[in-house]
């Protein structure tokens, strides 16, 4: 768990609307920062206590589960003016969120927002139904004009992927058994051919073995 002085150096990113700041703070936690907005998706207090980062102006939330929408640190980044986009599951846990099925767009701050699916084929609980079933949970395509950043929330390998153009970034999660194995992590990637990659949601992470796989695609992970 990080505080607010332990934040890592961004990323930086060249993008038609200016330049984007790039951060993963851990798990599914992002902080981007374009034009003096900040965007955060799925804060989470196991990660980072947000006491004191900059307060949001947008908060994407994947889905509902803990890890993702965790309301109490929400609390501490957001303000009377903070967008918040999310499911229909996270709006009846938090009031006045803005819900975006699978396949909607919105427009916020002129970065257009598309909401993908994000759903387990093969991985399931004990009751037989997908950790994450097909419509429940949102993955995030921001249109920063003509550069886009896909962030891909709790998902496997879907065939919705092939219908995504390469992106210039893309999140992809790692994990058994809620998302993907190394091994369709690294058919994911070659299917969605981003130019740079941020593995995340893992718990091991082995860059080297993985950039091995993925030759043209630059893989990031914060020092
Ligand atoms: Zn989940
Ligand atoms: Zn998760």
């Amino acid at each position: 768990m990080i505080t607010q002085s332990q934040l890592p150096r961004p990323h930086s990113c060249t993008t038609p609307m200016g330049e984007l700041l790039v951060t993963h703070i851990g798990h599914a936690s992002l902080l981007l920062q374009l034009n003096g907005k900040t965007i955060y998706n799925d804060p989470y207090g196991e990660v980072a206590d947000f006491t004191g980062f900059p307060p949001a102006d947008l908060i994407l939330i994947t889905h509902e589960h803990y890890d993702h929408l965790d309301i109490p640190e929400l609390n501490k980044i957001r303000t009377a003016d903070t967008t918040l986009i999310g499911t229909a599951a996270v709006a009846q846990e938090v009031a006045a969120t803005e819900i975006l099925h699978n396949g909607d767009t919105t427009s916020w701050n002129g970065i257009s927002i598309e909401a993908a699916p994000a759903y387990n084929i093969h991985q399931k609980n004990a009751d037989g139904e997908p950790f994450h079933p097909k419509g429940r949970g949102n993955g995030y395509i921001l249109h920063l004009g003509s550069f886009r950043l896909y962030i891909a929330g709790d998902t496997e390998l879907i065939p919705e992927m092939a219908g995504i153009a390469p992106p210039d970034i893309a999140f992809l999660p790692k994990n058994l058994p809620y998302t993907m194995s190394d091994d369709m992590f690294i058919e994911a990637a070659r299917l969605l051919r981003p130019a740079t990659l941020y593995p995340y949601h893992y718990f091991t992470l082995d860059k080297a073995a993985l950039q091995g796989e993925l030759a043209g695609i630059t893989i990031m992970v914060h020092k």
